[in-house]
């Protein structure tokens, strides 16, 4: 199959988070499985091109949206054995301090992305049997081509697949979108009284025409249908419950498993742990704390925003430290507050706490590699995958009971030995207090705690299976179904 992937970011070139991991690995296992996927994304000004093959593919294209004028170019990255990532060179609109603004033309920035992989389409003769769109920022784009690219026989085929990796953002615009989008002549397609009342929904579109919605796992694929977790979109899906399918994201463990992590210092395996050890030495030593026997260390990394329930944590960490033998290792930064809240206890606990405050890969893998415990108290959580990166790396996660981290992480259960990590069925301050004295609990019993790190170890996610599954996905749009 043809199939054109559309996405704010992929890891390897821009990253802040889960999408960016999902829309490199997936591309590639698709090629690998004999697709022609062509990946596109921003030429953001942070995105260094090294160990890929980069040629110039378009320049100089102007491109008209509503009253904006844009001219753009495109790169295309290759890498051995990877799907084509096609760069959308415009530094007017990509050339910004972060990937994601929340300046007036941030939509227009994704428009452009949008149009511009349609463009190449036409100006390369590919017709796409499926154009997989990623969040909002690629919504718009089974209506742009429903509509100003259907006289285009290119496109006659064409099915749509929108992802949603997380219907926390939405990109609401005001009404002017409708012209900026170019699609003023089709204004009665957007939803009207949203309309009326100055807004439109770009995520909402794409869940109102694409031919099917996917999540990235199968409890938030339910959970986005009820009022409590939709944030305002769940009726339009409970519309289209039937066309809506949590696929759980894979891992590429190729990156991600510390038999092949070419990031730390210290490769390992399930038969031979002696280099996750060396690896907590290497982890303590760089984030400034002590290396004491038999104190196990709690390892964050993630983005600091309230959706990641690290609010919980307030009230409940001090005393857990004071109380208990134990080190947090934190990677991460975003809202101020939270920042504020790690620091302090970094200057409370100078041995026990490390706060890294900012993005960084390396140290990413290396308290994957290095913690003993990994937690993830978020609020909801569509997939997550440092949980799953955790297993693979015998750092036993502690999450809470939602979405993606309900459906990857059993249990333990201290009957059957079985489980995999410690998860918590409510969402308050107690129950995270539970799930951090359970698993220091466990962790005290060397013999349990082995096994936990075994049954974690052996945990599948590959993305192999996963791939698969969206080729089913696909061949169903495709074959009208
Ligand atoms: P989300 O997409 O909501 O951020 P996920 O768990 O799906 O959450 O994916 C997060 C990804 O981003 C993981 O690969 C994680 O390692 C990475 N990540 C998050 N914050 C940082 C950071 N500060 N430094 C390095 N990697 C980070």
């Amino acid at each position: 199959m043809n199939v054109l992937f559309v996405a704010s970011e992929v890891a390897r070139y821009a990253k802040t988070g889960g999408l960016g991991d999902v829309s490199a690995a997936l591309p590639m296992y698709l090629r690998r499985a004999g697709h022609d996927v062509r990946t596109f994304m921003p030429l953001y000004k942070t995105v260094d091109g090294k160990g890929a093959n980069v040629v110039p593919l378009l320049r100089d294209v102007e491109l008209r949206l509503g009253p904006h004028r844009y001219t753009f170019g495109v790169f295309v990255a290759e890498r051995p054995g990877d799907a084509p990532v096609h760069l959308v060179d415009c530094p007017a609109l990509y050339h910004r301090p972060g990937l994601y603004t929340g300046d007036p033309d941030e939509h227009l920035r994704f428009l452009v992305l949008c149009r511009a992989a349609l463009e190449v389409c036409q100006r390369t003769g590919f017709s796409p049997d499926v154009v997989h769109c990623n969040d909002w920022q690629a919504a718009l784009l089974p209506l742009i081509i429903q509509t100003r690219y259907r006289w285009d026989r290119l496109f006659e085929k064409t099915r749509t697949v929108l992802t949603i990796h997380n219907i926390g953002y939405q990109g609401t615009v005001g009404p002017h979108a409708v012209r900026d989008a170019g699609l003023a002549d089709s204004a009665n397609l957007f939803h009207q009284e949203q309309l009326k009342d100055g807004r439109v929904n770009f995520l909402l579109h794409g869940i109102l025409y694409a031919d099917a919605v996917t999540t990235v796992s199968p409890t938030y694929a339910r959970e986005i249908q009820t009022p409590e977790y939709g944030v305002g979109l769940d009726p339009f899906l409970r519309a289209r419950s039937s066309t809506v399918m949590g696929i759980l994201n894979g891992v590429d463990y190729d990156e991600w498993s510390p038999e092949k992590d070419k990031l730390i210092p210290h490769r390992y395996s399930a038969q031979d742990l002696s280099g996750k050890a060396r690896n907590k030495e290497e982890l303590l030593s760089k984030m400034g704390l002590p290396n004491v026997p038999g104190v196990p260390v709690i390892g964050i990394v993630s983005r600091l925003v309230g959706q990641k329930g690290f609010r919980l944590l307030e009230g409940v960490m001090p005393a857990l430290l004071r109380r208990h033998r134990v080190q947090l290792t934190v990677l991460g930064s975003g809202e101020r507050r939270l920042e504020r809240m790690f620091s302090a206890w970094v200057r409370g606990f100078p041995k026990q706490v490390a706060f890294y405050r900012g993005f960084s890969n390396e140290l990413a893998h290396l308290i994957e590699a290095g913690a003993d415990m990994f937690l993830m108290p978020s609020l909801y959580e569509p997939c997550g995958l440092n949980q799953m990166y955790s297993l693979k790396y015998g750092t036993v996660p502690i999450v809470h009971k939602t979405g993606g981290l309900a459906d990857t992480v059993k249990l333990w259960d201290p009957d059957t030995g079985q489980g995999t990590g410690v998860s918590f069925a409510n969402h308050d301050a107690r129950a995270v207090q539970w799930g951090i004295e359970a698993a220091l609990g466990l962790y005290a019993d060397r013999n349990v705690w082995r096994r936990l790190m075994h049954n974690g170890m052996s945990e599948d996610f590959s993305w192999e299976t996963q791939a698969k599954v969206y080729e089913r996905v696909y061949a169903r749009v495709v074959g009208g179904g």
